[in-house]
């Protein structure tokens, strides 16, 4: 009787771990991407299986992936937004199953400095990974996408900034999904806040450089829990991983300006 407690148990706090969306599950790393690796062996069916919510690229760096609501969304270079099929490539994505731990409602915040001000002051994400969804109508939104990028692969930073469309939109209600992941993070993922956009109409979104927002709700899912699957790939087991220090800023950060 004890025995089949125990397992109950086991098995309640297995489901439930899962359920509750404390695992930040990722797919290799950021310095494998910088470094140009750009194929994944994963695809988006396994995305879908570790995750309702997150962002990430597709192989080739075909555009920014957003994942809303259990939907996976590629944002072209062009700006057109698909959703996609299960089996194309992944090489890297950060995602988990969202569940709120805590929502309020936002107003007039009206620029992406200010908004990262003021997530700092939830101070229980200060040393743990968080998510965050902010559902709202935006006065201003700006994004970028990259197109897919053609063998032999240049680092990443080369590929974005050579060839990365800005886009902007005005007046436009949406989702900003993201995660703020603490500086020890850095090493593997992109450390501080990231975020992707996807419009309530689909039709609009990418990897966010600037917002206003005028009004919406924010949600933060509190993580405990990092999964990383490293590339099962020849190209990463015998490549090379090094990049330059500050080529993360330039990729990642809005100081690319067009
Ligand atoms: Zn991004």
């Amino acid at each position: 009787m004890k025995k089949i407690l125990v397992m109950v148990l086991l098995f309640s706090s297995l489901v439930f771990g899962i359920e509750s969306g404390e695992r930040l599950y990722q797919i290799s790393t950021i310095d494998a991407l910088l470094a140009g690796h750009y194929d994944g062996d994963k695809t988006v069916s396994h995305i879908k299986a570790n995750g309702n919510f997150g962002l990430g690229t597709f192989n080739g760096i075909d555009g920014e992936m957003v994942v809303d609501d259990g939907i996976v969304y590629q944002v072209k270079s062009t700006g057109e937004v698909l959703r996609v099929k299960d089996d194309l490539g992944v090489p890297f994505a950060a995602v988990h199953f969202f569940k709120a731990d805590f929502s309020e409602k936002l107003k007039d915040i009206n620029s992406y400095k200010k908004l990262k001000a003021l997530l700092d002051t939830y101070e229980q994400c200060k040393n743990y990974p968080c998510g965050f969804k902010i559902e709202g109508d935006f006065n201003y939104i700006k994004t970028r996408s990259a197109p897919k990028a053609t063998k032999p692969y240049p680092p990443l930073v080369k590929h974005i900034v050579e060839t990365q469309n800005f886009f902007k939109a005005k007046n436009i209600k949406g989702t900003l999904i993201g995660y703020y992941l603490p500086k020890y993070f850095a090493k593997f993922n992109v450390a501080g806040y990231h975020f992707h956009f996807i419009s309530e109409d689909k039709k609009f979104g990418g990897h966010v450089l600037e917002v206003d927002l005028n009004n919406g709700k924010i949600d933060l899912d509190k993580l405990y829990d990092l999964d990383i699957a490293l590339l099962k790939t020849k190209e990463f087991e015998k490549g090379t991983l090094k990049v330059g220090e500050d080529d993360l800023d330039k990729v990642e950060k809005d100081i690319i300006k067009k």
